[in-house]
């Protein structure tokens, strides 16, 4: 099996669906394993991105100051809300998704 040929099913192998000609592929390449190990760990760490509850409010003011600080965002758009808390759990998961990609990119 190539790698290209397991990359092709790795939806399927990370959900824990390989059978045994991807298990030997994965004991065979380190390229592959860590792949695997990677995104299951995206994986596992996309679970935590699940709010309990909403952080306190001195950490949406921490965001919006650092961002205009950098100036990603004016002042005025910052005090509107822009970056309110529903907003960084739309941003979190694109991200995440930003980092699958670029790791199965790789
Ligand atoms: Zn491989």
């Amino acid at each position: 099996m190539t790698c290209a040929e397991f990359q092709q099913a790795l939806p399927f192998i990370i959900d824990g669906g390989g059978d045994a000609k991807y298990e030997q592929h994965l004991k065979e390449c380190t390229i592959c394993a860590d792949l695997v190990s990677d995104l299951r760990y995206i994986a596992e760490q996309a679970k935590l991105l699940v709010p309990m509850e909403d952080p306190s409010p001195r950490v949406w003011t921490g965001i919006e100051r650092s961002l205009t600080r950098e100036g990603l965002v004016k002042p005025a758009q910052a005090r509107r809300g822009l970056l309110g808390p529903k907003l960084i759990w739309i941003i979190a998961p694109l991200v995440l998704a930003g980092v699958t990609i670029y790791l199965l990119a790789r």
